[in-house]
């Protein structure tokens, strides 16, 4: 869900750079195969917000927003899916009344920019 709405921002500079390559990386090659994690990722690998130990800052926070997109997705800790079948999962299960449940209490949601990356996401399902 983040990465269909990443436009660049961020926690730091390394964290931009770090996390466009994997955006790139999957939208590139839709094929690509992603693992779901029970803790930090790929993606936290460069955030400032990792701690020595590698936690997040906010470990419980995220582990909840985890927990409730992949209640919502119908995804497991362990499994690998295609970027391809991230996406239509997203269009077939991640409704607006959804996302206001599986995002909440996350700071990047009240920007928009998540929400109208999620709108476009089913547009162009139907054109
Ligand atoms: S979960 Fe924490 S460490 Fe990972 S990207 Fe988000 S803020 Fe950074
Ligand atoms: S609101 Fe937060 S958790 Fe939801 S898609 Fe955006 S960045 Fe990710």
């Amino acid at each position: 869900m983040c990465t269909l709405a990443f436009q660049g921002y961020g926690y730091s500079q390394g964290f931009v750079k770090n996390y466009r390559k994997i955006a790139n990386k999957v939208i590139n090659d839709p094929n690509t195969r992603i693992k779901v994690v029970g803790n930090l990722d790929g993606i936290c690998s460069a955030c400032p917000n990792q701690t020595e130990q590698g936690k997040c800052t906010k470990q419980a926070k995220v582990l909840e927003l985890d927990r409730r997109h992949m209640k919502v997705l119908g995804i497991k800790i362990g499994e690998i899916l295609t970027w391809n079948e991230v996406v239509k999962k997203i269009r077939k299960k991640m409704s607006l009344k959804k996302f206001d449940y599986a995002c909440k209490g996350c700071d990047w949601k009240q920007c928009g920019i998540c929400m109208n990356a999620l709108l476009d996401c089913h547009f162009y399902l139907m054109h």
